[in-house]
């Protein structure tokens, strides 16, 4: 009978796991986020409530184009030379913001998004 109940016990907490998990991979993405260029906060956008949309951020005569679509952001175009803020795709936590470091660009959320992101910081 013990064994039985332990086996129960274990499949509930596998499930609310596997459940938590799935919520976790598959929420969309949460909160605000700012537009810095050149150590200014340029923008703030609440994603939440945010229509689909994209602006030119301009600095210093380069461009980045940022992308806000199903309440995520990202940089869909940039003159720069690397193009790492492009390839970064979709901004998803809050531990790793998009970076274009020759535009001085940073799009990141404001607050931390959980507990995780929290204790990496
Ligand atoms: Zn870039």
């Amino acid at each position: 009978m013990k064994y039985k109940v332990m086996i129960i016990i274990i499949a509930v907490i596998f499930a609310a796991g596997a459940v938590g998990t799935f919520f976790a991979l598959n929420s969309p993405a949460r909160g605000t986020v700012r537009v810095i260029s050149g150590g200014k906060v340029i923008e703030t956008i609440d994603l939440i409530s945010s229509d689909d949309r994209s602006f030119d951020v301009e600095y210093d005569g380069h461009k980045n184009t940022v992308e806000i679509r199903d309440h995520r952001v990202r940089v869909i175009s940039a003159d720069c030379p690397d193009q790492t803020c492009v390839r970064m795709g979709w901004l998803s936590s809050s531990s790793m913001p998009i970076v274009c470091l020759p535009h001085q660009l940073v799009i990141e959320y404001t607050e931390s998004l959980d507990g995780i992101d929290a204790v990496t910081r």
